[in-house]
C-alpha cells in the first residue's frame, strides 16, 4: 500500500517547483474521468449546508505520482493529482477513487488535515470506506465534530 501524503505548505511546493516561474492562475480543471467524483463532493457538500464554489482547481491523474493522492496550493492555485497507476487499478471500485478524490478535497477545499478519528475519510488509516459507512464519513468530513 502506498503511503498518503499532503503538501499544504507554499514553501515546500516551491521548493520542488524551483527555476518553474511560468504564471499560474486559479483555473478550474478537472480532468474528465474525474468529473463524476468532484460532482458529488460538490452535492454532498451543498447537501449538508456547505456550500463550495467549483473554482480554483486543477485536478489530474498524474503518472508515476508515488502516492494514491496528492493535495498542493501554490499562489492560489489548488491542484490535486491522483495516481494514474493506482486509479486504473482500482476505476472499476467506485468507493476506492472517491475516498481518494474526497480526502484530497477535503485537504484543498474543508481545509481539513489528517485526523486520528477513525470515523473520519482524512484518517489516512481508514480503510472500510463503503456504501454502508459513506454518510457517516461524510457527515464527519463536511462538518466535523471538533
Ligand atoms: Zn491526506
Amino acid at each position: 500500500m502506498k503511503p498518503w501524503i499532503t503538501i499544504s505548505v507554499t514553501g515546500l511546493f516551491w521548493l520542488l517547483t524551483a527555476g518553474c516561474q511560468q504564471p499560474f492562475g486559479e483555473e478550474y480543471v478537472v480532468e474528465q474521468e474525474l468529473q463524476p467524483y468532484v460532482e458529488s463532493f460538490h452535492q454532498e457538500a451543498s447537501a449538508r449546508g456547505r456550500i463550495i464554489l467549483e473554482e480554483n482547481l486543477i485536478m489530474i491523474i498524474k503518472d508515476d505520482l508515488g502516492y494514491r493522492g496528492l493535495s498542493l496550493w501554490r499562489s492560489g492555485q489548488r491542484l490535486i493529482y491522483i495516481d494514474r497507476e493506482y486509479y486504473n487499478y482500482h476505476k472499476q471500485e467506485h468507493d476506492v477513487i472517491e475516498f481518494v478524490v474526497f480526502h484530497e478535497m477535503g485537504h484543498a477545499f474543508l481545509g481539513r488535515e489528517h485526523t486520528d478519528n477513525y470515523n473520519s475519510i482524512m484518517n489516512i488509516k481508514r480503510v472500510d470506506y463503503s456504501l454502508s459507512t459513506r454518510k457517516e464519513l461524510l457527515d464527519e468530513l463536511f462538518n466535523p465534530l471538533h
